[in-house]
């Protein structure tokens, strides 16, 4: 997946991108905390890095978590790097290409609800951008007839498939996979997976407890190692690429964004170019921001300005004109290329995510291009017509637009994960003009549907 946009030699292996994905209260946020507690608890002082936007879990605190399961002579991968933000916001921000940002996703379900509507969207998402996943069957710790001892998740994880749960859980698991192949995915309880796509591991274990994450570390270092190693290949010295996280105000320093860098160096004093609509944004880099370490944190400096960064990491840049970067789009260091060459790059990168709109139909806007590019596309499936679709706040802008449409229920604003401000949610009001907000993407289509059918039914 990973695309080198110059010629130069790769020199290194970079950690694998790991999102985490699922429903509301499954418990995406627990893992990932776990995940960094356990790391600390486990690893020595300051072996894993906060960086900005992700936390890097080191070879070596993972080899320490896993204990036998990981031997890190085994490995030539230097860890894993999990994008902090759970959900459909980090994962959908795209990387290169229209893929992904994330190289691998954990798809969080809870074993006492099974498959819901964000499951299956989540499970959407990772097919479109064909990026493999493996399913991590939480709060096992609930489940009646739970026995840590017998059913130590590692064996079910590790060992074969016939090694049977003897509890209640097995009913729940078994329904997961049901689910899953549903959808012509085969589940294995076990790693050794041949195409991860088409067959996915399932891993049990508790967020809350801890017990099963050292069987998950060591399943996705185990799969990263064997499928990903090419596509870690990075160049260290070359020019950085990255992808923006968020767009935010950082005091002193202004419009800044949170990126996550994939290739190459970044430094202070480089050009770049950060993807905006319609033309991409050229810039020089003020500053780059990264977390002070807890120890040193005043209230008025959380952060430590460095002179470079090296992929795969989290950094805060701060350059001047930065107001209109979006969220989910390209940055690249220029270096020694060609300005025009660059952005280029950074122009076909965005023309290839897909948000085709038509004539007539409702105005959307999302919170990053990854986000917006899934929300038309599942406004496509059933098929509500899409008119405008854009990243960012609703301005009155996008009012204006949304009145042109022909039919009074077109006349409509989807809003998913972004703000309306006031004098565009004025100026809706006036102008009879719907706007629907939400940050799950089916309840916002489900809210326009009912309103749309009251509306139908009101004429008739
Ligand atoms: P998110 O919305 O997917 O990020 O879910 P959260 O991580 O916020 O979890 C939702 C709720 O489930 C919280 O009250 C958590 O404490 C709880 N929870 C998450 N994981 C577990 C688990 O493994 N066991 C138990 N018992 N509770 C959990």
């Amino acid at each position: 997946m990973s695309e080198h946009d110059h010629q130069a030699e790769p020199d290194s292996l970079r950690t694998p991108i790991v999102a985490v994905l699922g429903h509301v209260d499954h418990g995406k946020t627990s893992l990932l905390d776990k995940i960094r507690g356990s790391a600390v608890h486990e690893g020595e002082a300051g072996a894993i890095t906060q960086h900005i936007g992700s936390t890097a879990v080191p070879l070596e605190v993972i080899s320490d978590i896993a204990g036998e399961l990981v031997n890190p002579d085994d490995f030539d991968l230097p860890g894993l790097l999990f994008i902090d933000t759970p959900g459909h916001h980090s994962f959908s921000t795209l990387r290169s290409r229209g893929g992904a940002l994330a190289d691998i996703a954990i798809l969080v379900v809870d074993v006492n609800d099974g498959f819901q509507p964000q499951t299956h969207e989540a499970m959407d998402i990772l097919a479109r951008t064909s990026t493999p996943f493996i399913v991590a069957a939480n709060k096992i710790d609930t489940v009646p007839g739970w026995n840590p001892e017998q059913n130590r998740p590692s064996k079910v994880a590790i060992e074969s498939q016939s090694e049977r749960v003897q509890s209640d859980l097995n009913d729940s698991l078994y329904e997961i996979i049901g689910q899953l192949s549903s959808k012509d995915i085969s589940a294995d309880m076990y790693w050794r997976v041949q195409d991860f796509q088409k067959n996915v591991g399932v891993v049990p274990l508790s967020a809350e407890t801890g017990e099963g994450v050292p069987d998950l570390l060591t399943v996705l270092m185990g799969l990263s190692q064997r499928y990903m190693k090419d596509e870690m290949e990075i160049d260290t010295a070359g020019p950085a690429a990255g992808t923006v996280l968020e767009v935010k105000d950082t005091q002193g320093f202004g419009t800044t964004i949170d990126t996550v860098i994939y290739d190459g160096t970044i430094r202070e004093d480089d050009t770049i170019v950060v993807g905006s609509k319609p033309e991409p944004i050229v810039t020089d880099v003020r500053a780059l921001l990264q977390p002070k370490p807890l120890a040193e944190i005043r209230a008025d400096e959380e952060f430590e300005q460095v002179p470079e960064v090296v992929a795969a990491e989290g950094v805060k840049v701060a350059a001047p004109d930065l107001d209109d970067a979006m969220a989910g789009a390209p940055v690249r260091v220029v270096g020694d290329r060609e300005l025009d060459d660059v952005l280029d790059i950074v122009r076909k990168e965005l023309a290839d995510i897909e948000v085709s709109t038509e004539e007539e139909g409702v105005t959307v806007k999302a919170d990053t291009l990854g986000s917006l590019e899934a929300l038309v596309s599942t406004l496509e499936e059933d098929e509500i017509p899409v008119m405008d679709a854009g990243v960012g706040d609703v301005a009155p802008r996008d009012v204006r637009m949304a009145e042109t449409a022909e039919t009074a229920h077109e006349q409509s604003i989807l809003a998913f994960n972004v703000d309306v401000l006031d004098d565009a949610r004025q100026l809706a009001e006036q102008e009879d003009v719907g706007l629907f907000e939400h940050d799950v993407i089916y309840r916002l289509i489900e809210s326009y549907q009912e309103y749309v059918e009251e509306i139908q039914e009101a004429q008739q």
